[in-house]
């Protein structure tokens, strides 16, 4: 399997990982293992050609790799342009919608300050824009951003108390409204004439960051056993 974490030091991607991804951006058919199945650890369910199962399969963690590798390289965005620390893994103050002041063990991936000054929470998630749902699928085909629209309400909803910036990617890279006015604000006091360049960067690193790990997530998936 290949090593996406000793690779994640520049924008650059292996050759492998771009040809998963370019397949996979555009809808072409991966080779089945010869029994179809998927090849995440403790997973074993049959695999469609197109990376479907394989981008949304919890099983044998590279999708929680994924998820960690696109909120520290958020991380990394935010420190870098805005000056302020961002530190990880806060618990909220409150619980969820209906439990109001009471203790929670929720945790939000970062936290730190925004322009005004105010305690911001950041919470990141990939989503698949591809649901087994056939009405779901159709509804988010028709509407761009669809599912990181639906990602962000979910989060609002369920921390409707906090200063909270949802993170959201779709897996096939487009970021969801909040994530953009975020990354655009966090340059919002960079020089004129550097902010269009800085901003480039940013989503170069982040998206190929993405990329990446759609790739490795779906090598591991189709793969050869060993
Ligand atoms: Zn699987």
């Amino acid at each position: 399997m290949l090593t996406p974490e000793k690779e994640h030091k520049c924008t650059l991607m292996s050759d492998v990982h771009f040809q998963c991804c370019t397949s996979f951006q555009l809808h072409l058919p991966f080779a089945l293992p010869a029994d179809g199945k998927c090849r995440h650890p403790g997973c074993g369910a049959l695999l469609d050609p197109y990376g479907m199962h394989a981008r949304q399969c919890k099983k044998g963690g590279a999708i929680q790799r994924c998820h960690n590798a696109m909120r520290d390289e958020l991380r990394k965005v935010a420190e870098e342009a805005s000056g302020h620390g961002v530190t990880y893994e806060q618990q909220i103050p409150f619980g969820p919608e209906g439990s109001e002041g009471a203790p929670s063990n929720d945790v939000l991936d970062l936290n730190s300050i925004d322009l005004f000054g105010r305690n911001v929470y950041i919470d990141a998630e990939t989503k698949l824009a591809h649901s087994a749902d056939a009405s779901l699928s159709r509804h988010r085909a028709a509407k761009a951003g669809a599912a990181a629209a639906t990602g962000e309400h979910e989060k609002r909803r369920r921390y409707p108390h906090l200063n909270l910036v949802p993170a959201v990617w779709e897996a096939h890279g487009r970021a969801g409204d909040s994530l953009v006015a975020f990354v655009r604000a966090l340059h919002a006091k960079a020089p004129e004439e550097e902010r269009p360049h800085l901003l480039s960067s940013a989503w170069q690193r982040l998206s190929s960051t993405l990329q990446r790990w759609n790739a490795e997530i779906i090598l591991s998936a189709y793969a050869a056993p060993a």
